[in-house]
């Protein structure tokens, strides 16, 4: 008999099986060398094809400007949160965040110890149900740039119509939401953005800046942060995380073949509409976020009767439901 495993969880990509068989392939004899994908040196000529094809196919599949600059980087959003400030506030310069939500909140508590910050929206009052308007005449003229959070994952918001500040570069948390729909990449100045969470598996965090963006920083940053020097030696600083690079081609090649991100949005806006509508029907549920504002990647529901979910959460466990910690 076979068994059907339907995940909801926000933490890690389904990997489809035609990526899975060419991972399994690599993982013993990669590119028919004889070697398994884990064992090749990462300054050999095979490791500097693969990163050189895997960033053409994200050019590719995303349609990233060639003015943009590709980063493979390591330590995860969480990271990039302290990192995007580091490499973005110059002298004298305010880095200015909307607070949509928890990890706009991470974001914020981490830059707030490397530089000047301001808040300026807040999703607080709303309970966090609706992403904040922003009042463009409350951005500090200081401001290096704005900071997003494209899809805020444990509320369920995402952003389907793209703020915009004029001079004022948009800096964007990708991770909620990365390449599960066609953007404009132009429209932001930098965006980051963890892999596992639809590109394949944990270990690599893809940053795509346009150059001229980045300031004279404030102080001198090691160079495994550097964005100007990861991007001056193609990501080469020491180490890439090579098997988290192969595994994300796979999933652009993959992509690709599917018919690219317009096709995969589609079906995606298709699944999610089918699920709000059972949540918004069904007796015992609810979804607290406003229809225009709901995630296509991340759907949240409550109880109607909070008293419920600890009940609901032990029988759902007992179906066989495999719960996160967070
Ligand atoms: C999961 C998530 C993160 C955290 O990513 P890490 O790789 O664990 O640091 C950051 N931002 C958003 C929007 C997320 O969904």
């Amino acid at each position: 008999m076979t068994s059907t495993v339907v995940s909801f969880s926000t933490a890690t990509t389904t990997i489809p099986a035609a990526v899975s068989e060419s991972v399994g392939k690599a993982l013993v004899n990669w590119q028919e060398s004889g070697m398994s994908i884990l064992e090749a040196p990462f300054s050999g000529d095979r490791v500097r094809g693969l990163m050189a094809q895997t960033e053409a196919r994200l050019r590719s599949v995303m349609a990233v400007p060639p003015s943009y600059d590709i980063l493979f980087c390591q330590g995860g959003a969480s990271a990039h949160f302290a990192l995007t400030a580091m490499n973005l506030l110059g002298e004298g310069k305010i880095g200015a965040y909307v607070d949509s939500g928890l990890w706009a909140q991470r974001a914020i508590a981490e830059a707030e110890k490397l530089g000047r910050i301001a808040v300026v929206a807040s999703g607080a009052k709303d309970d966090y149900c609706r992403l904040p308007p922003i009042d463009r005449g409350l951005l500090p003229a200081e401001a290096a740039y704005c900071h997003i959070t494209t899809n805020e994952s444990a509320q369920g918001l995402q952003y389907h119509d793209l703020p915009s500040f004029g001079e004022v570069p948009l800096v964007a948390d990708m991770t909620g939401d990365f390449l599960v729909r066609p953007l404009e990449v132009e429209r932001f100045g930098l965006i980051y953005a963890s892999a596992q969470k639809s590109l394949g598996g944990s270990g690599l965090t893809l940053v795509i800046v346009r150059p001229d963006i980045l300031p004279r920083p404030l102080c001198s940053i090691p160079q495994v942060f550097d964005y100007r020097r990861l991007a001056s030696c193609q990501s080469r600083v020491n180490t890439p995380p090579v098997f988290a690079i192969f595994l994300a081609g796979e999933m652009l090649r993959w992509m690709e073949a599917e018919g690219g991100l317009s096709v995969l949005a589609a079906r995606r806006a298709c699944h999610a509409a089918r699920l709000y509508h059972a949540i918004d029907h069904a007796p015992l549920f609810q979804c607290p976020v406003v229809p225009q504002q709901r995630s296509t990647t991340t759907l949240c529901f409550r109880l109607k009767d909070s008293g419920l979910t600890a009940r609901f959460l032990e029988e759902a466990a007992s179906c066989g439901s495999q719960r996160g910690s967070d």
